[in-house]
Parts: C-alpha cells; structure tokens; sequence
C-alpha cells in the first residue's frame, strides 16, 4: 500500500476531525484508508497506486478544497447532553466482532453488507420489541414502506444536495431484446467482485433505495391537507447508505435496518411527542442496562452543505443523538436519534394544517444492528451475563 501525506492549511479543528475525515472517503477514488492527525495538521492517506507529483497534486487540491469548504468561519457547537448514563457497569471490553463471525452470528457478504444469525435476530427482535411498546403507547399506526424510494421525491426534499455521497441507486436493462441478451450471454464478476457491464446496458435511473424511514409517509401525506392536523405512525424497514471505506463491521453498515416513530402536525404536537418518546427510551435503556448518553447532534451532509446545515441542526436542537458506550474503543456510537424537522417537509411537500400553514415533523429512529452491537460490545455474548431483562426475553 502507498502512503501520502498531506499538511492540512488550515488545521482541521478538533471539533471537526471526526466529520472531515469520514468525507475523505469521497474525494478520490485512489484512497483505501484516511486517517487524520489528533492535532488536525496531517491527513494520511492509504491509496491504490503509486503516488507521482500528478496525483499528490490532484488529491491535495480536492483534499484541502474538502477542508476548507467544511471549517472555515466554523464555530465549536455547543453541545447539550440530555441524558448521562455512560456509567452504567458493563462487562465487556473486547469487540464482539471475531467471535461473531467465528461462530457465524455474522456473515459478511461484502463491505457493508451482513447476514444475522439466531443470537443477533433475536437480539434485534428483542429491541424491536421495545420500540413495539414504545410505539403502542402513542397509539401509533403501522405503516410498511417499499424498499425502492422514485428519484423525484428525493429530489423535492433537497435530498441530493444534502447527502449525494450516500445515495444508492436502483436501475434496471434497459428493454432492448438485444441489450437483454447480450447481458446474459456475457455478464460476469471480476476479482473485486465488479460486473463487467457497460452503463450502456442500463436503462436510466428513476429509483434509488431508501435511505430512511420516514420520508415515505411524508410522500403519501403529500399535496393534501392532513386529515385531523395530527397523525403518529411507525414503521421498520431496510435503508441504505452508502459509506464507502467508512463501511466497518456491524457499526456502519450500507445495509441497515431502521425503526422510526413518526409524528406529523403542529409545532408543539411534534415537540411534545418527540420529548415523550425520550422519557420512555430512557427507562427503557435503564432497564436493558445500556450504558448511553442523549446528546444534540447533526447529520452527517455532504461537503458544500455542511456548515450551515449543521450549525443550524445543533442550534435550534432539531437532533439528539442516543451514542451508546463501545468500551472496546473507549468511543460512542449513534444507536438512535430523536429528530424535529421544523416544516421542512410540510414546506417542501405541500402537507398542510387545517388552517392551510405547513405541518411539522419529526421521528424518533433506531439502527436495530446498531443497537444489537452496542449491546454485545457492551455485555459480550454469553447470555448468563446479561441483564435480566434481556435474559427473560431469551428464556434464561
Ligand atoms: P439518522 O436518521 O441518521 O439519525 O439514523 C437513525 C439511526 O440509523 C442511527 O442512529 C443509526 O442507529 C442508524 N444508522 C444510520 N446510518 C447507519 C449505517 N450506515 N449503518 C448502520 N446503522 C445506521
Ligand atoms: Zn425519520
């Protein structure tokens, strides 16, 4: 592997680290690893090939545009955490992830993409269970979306400014006798496990799979005034985001599977319900024993979006986080998040209230592999030594 490095002007922030370098990712297609220095001034790549003036230049520039684009005129958010409970005891300090897959809990069918075996699904069916609770409490309805989501719904909610570089896309041969044989005929992977087709074969994009929940009731409530000014739902389902060289075992998945409460109507409807369903997580996570904290947070949008975007998320509280403790690595990982999007959605998909102003929205989202992992980094897999409330679930 080649190495390259470069002097960050000016150094990437401390505050900042963490989201510049999961966007290194994006900017070259020669770049396996990115690593940045803790004092923000150096950016060591990994990279495919040997590295000559021509590259260093082209990578340096797009690198530093990246960083440039990201901190300047940035301030340190000032972060609220709702809830501490990270000192709760665990008793796991080794990363579930060899054992997992050495005893085939996990199958790892490509970067991103894993097969669950009976101790995880029923893990998973476990915290599933709770968010069924959670969910009957507000009396919410059952919704069950499609996996495949059409491109001009995510293009009236800005989706593709905010978050190109996770987008999947969905596509099909295009329907041409020829194209379609030719296809069979030859179609093969190579080494990396690429498909030897040319785009020529493929007919244009119009659907992309999912990178959410939620948004999917928000298009069925769309250009219409909604019935009673105030709806609840719920639904589970796959998303998808893909995350290139940040994809690592079950923490960051292209694949995952998420559990949202989704609350429509007026401002404080969505607030107050918002904050109800955190008070019930909370005694939930108490009683499972999750060691976690609650604290404001931003998603994660792409370079040009970024610092607006972000500054305004953590400075009108729109997302709490919910980052469990992962002692093996001394860091947290996002397992939840309750958000409120103001009229976003209302505004962009002309959803509206009795008295014709746009409604509000908001959800409250859980990863179900994160959660599981979470939970085996944080109390191993032998079941004997797990809370009892898991234990009873599992008939221990
Ligand atoms: P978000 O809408 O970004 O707050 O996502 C809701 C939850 O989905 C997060 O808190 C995670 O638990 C989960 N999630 C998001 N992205 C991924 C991913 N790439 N892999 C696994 N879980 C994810
Ligand atoms: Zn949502």
């Amino acid at each position: 592997m080649n190495t390259l490095e470069i002097i960050s002007q000016p150094p990437i922030p401390e505050h900042l680290i963490g989201e510049v370098q999961s966007k290194l990712a994006y900017v070259d297609e020669v770049i396996c690893k990115a690593q940045i220095s803790k004092d923000g001034q150096k950016i060591i790549l990994e990279v495919n090939r040997p590295v000559d003036e021509l590259l260093r230049q082209r990578v340096e520039e797009k690198i530093q545009r990246v960083v440039t684009t990201m901190t300047q005129g940035s301030f340190r958010p000032k972060v609220q955490v709702l809830e501490d409970n990270m000192s709760a005891p665990t008793l796991n300090t080794n990363d579930p992830m060899p054992e997992l897959m050495q005893r085939g809990e996990l199958h790892c069918e490509a970067d991103g993409i894993f097969t669950l075996g009976p101790l995880v699904t029923r893990l998973v069916e476990f915290f599933e269970d709770n968010f069924i609770a959670l969910a009957a409490t507000f009396d919410a309805q059952p919704y069950r979306f499609p996996v495949l989501i059409p491109a001009r719904y995510l293009e009236r909610v800005n989706y593709f400014k905010a978050f190109p570089h996770s987008l999947t896309f969905a596509t099909h041969l295009r329907e041409d006798l020829d194209a379609i044989d030719h296809f069979a005929q030859s179609a093969c992977c190579d080494e990396h496990g690429d498909l030897n087709q040319l785009p020529e074969s493929f007919a244009k994009i119009q659907a992309l799979l999912s990178p959410a929940v939620c948004y999917h009731l928000y298009f069925a409530l769309a250009d219409k005034p909604l019935p009673g000014g105030k709806m609840i739902a719920t639904a589970v389902g796959p998303c998808f985001r893909y995350e290139s060289i940040n994809l690592t075992s079950l923490e960051r998945l292209w694949n995952f599977t998420m559990w949202e409460l989704i609350f429509v109507g007026e401002k404080d409807f969505v607030l107050e319900n918002r904050e109800a369903s955190r008070k019930y997580m909370a005694k939930a996570f108490e009683d499972i024993g999750l060691a976690y904290r609650v604290e404001t947070a931003n998603d994660p949008f792409f370079v040009g979006e970024f610092r607006k975007q972000a500054a305004f998320q953590s400075a009108f509280q729109l997302k709490y986080e919910i980052r469990a403790n992962l002692p093996f690595k001394n860091s947290t990982l996002a397992v939840g998040s309750y958000n409120y999007h103001q009229d976003f959605f209302g505004r962009h998909l002309n959803i509206t209230l009795p008295d014709g102003s746009p409604v509000h929205t908001g959800c409250t989202a859980f990863g179900l592999e994160r959660m599981a992992y979470a939970f085996l980094s944080q109390y191993g897999l032998d079941i004997q030594k797990w809370p009892q409330t898991v234990k009873d679930y599992f008939g221990e």
